[in-house]
């Protein structure tokens, strides 16, 4: 095990890179988060427990893991960099709660999951290239536990917790908010990190919407969830477009008569001539639910 404040200090961090002769991987998008009071309110914002299962993302050479280990009842890291799971591997080898799972998270997880079933909390420092998709990835697939900490690009969080109608208003708010509350917690300045990254980053928390109904169907139905994914994606398609062009011209409901599709708008209160951009998710959740029980 090692101590939390090591990962406060740069020349620590190169002292501790070097003598596992370990490189930096831009391509990975590694950026070590050096705040000890941010990781802090990061890993207090999971409101873990001893028995608390609890996978990162990304765990780098473990400044946030740090934290963690020992302390809950099982921690799971997936890390893509085969040097970076040789030290925690090393780091942590008399720690039996923590496993490493190596490669690209986006591919490992979901067997892992099948597997070992879902983590109660679920943490990542995201590399800024893949934040989202990763996020996505858990949510479209169904993996959907109880809280989420993620530290994103500032732009990335602005997006996930924007309402109808604001700027960053996108398809990515309308997936991360059809499950959870999304608030951001603060945001962290590029010098917190090593390297420097050129962005401004943020945390966001998720905290899993424990009313699993919404307008009249259940949030856990495979099949609405995988209608709603599609109109989402479609609504977003041609940002400047209507729904009408974007939902019922071309993407889902083209395979519907043009007045059936447009009267089962009306019907959840979508104005076919209204972009997507205005549209609250319970219209569209509304929308997806009448549709797949077509
Ligand atoms: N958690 C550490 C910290 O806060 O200091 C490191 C965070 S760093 C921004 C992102 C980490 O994700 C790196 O360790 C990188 O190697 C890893 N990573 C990048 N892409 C990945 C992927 N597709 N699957 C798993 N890990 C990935």
């Amino acid at each position: 095990m090692i101590g939390s404040e090591l990962y406060n200090s740069v020349s620590a961090i190169r002292e501790l890179m070097e003598a596992n002769g370990l490189t930096m991987q831009k391509r990975f998008g590694q950026n070590f988060l050096l705040n000890q009071s941010a990781r802090e309110r990061i890993v207090d914002a999971l409101g873990m427990d001893e028995k608390s299962k609890v996978w990162e993302i990304g765990p780098g050479i473990g400044a946030i893991t740090s934290l963690m280990a020992g302390r809950c009842g099982s921690l799971t890291l997936f890390e893509i960099d085969r040097g970076f799971v040789q030290l925690l591997e090393n780091l942590y080898d008399d720690c039996p709660s923590l496993q490493v799972v190596e490669g690209d998270a986006l591919k490992t997880w979901p067997l892992y999951f099948a597997e070992n079933g879902a983590p109660d909390a679920l943490v990542g420092n995201l590399p800024y290239n893949v934040g989202s998709l990763i996020i996505a990835s858990f949510i479209e697939k169904g993996l959907l536990p109880p809280v989420m900490v993620y530290t994103v690009q500032r732009e990335v969080a602005l997006r996930m917790v924007a309402r109808p109608g604001a700027k960053d208003y996108s398809s990515f708010s309308m997936l991360c908010g059809l499950d959870y509350k999304v608030t951001r917690i603060m945001d962290i300045s590029p010098g917190s990190f090593y390297p420097r990254p050129d962005v401004t980053s943020a945390v966001a928390k998720m905290e899993l919407r424990t009313q699993r109904e919404l307008e009249g169907y259940s949030l856990d139905d495979a099949s609405i969830r995988f209608v709603y994914f599609r109109i989402v994606r479609d609504l977003f398609k041609a940002r400047r477009k209507t729904i009408r062009n974007n939902l019922i011209k071309s993407g889902l409901l083209s395979d519907m008569e043009r007045d059936a599709a447009e009267a089962l708008c009306l019907e959840c209160a979508i104005d076919p001539a209204a972009r997507g951009e205005t549209l609250p998710l319970e219209a569209v959740w509304k929308l997806s639910g009448r549709y797949a029980s077509l």
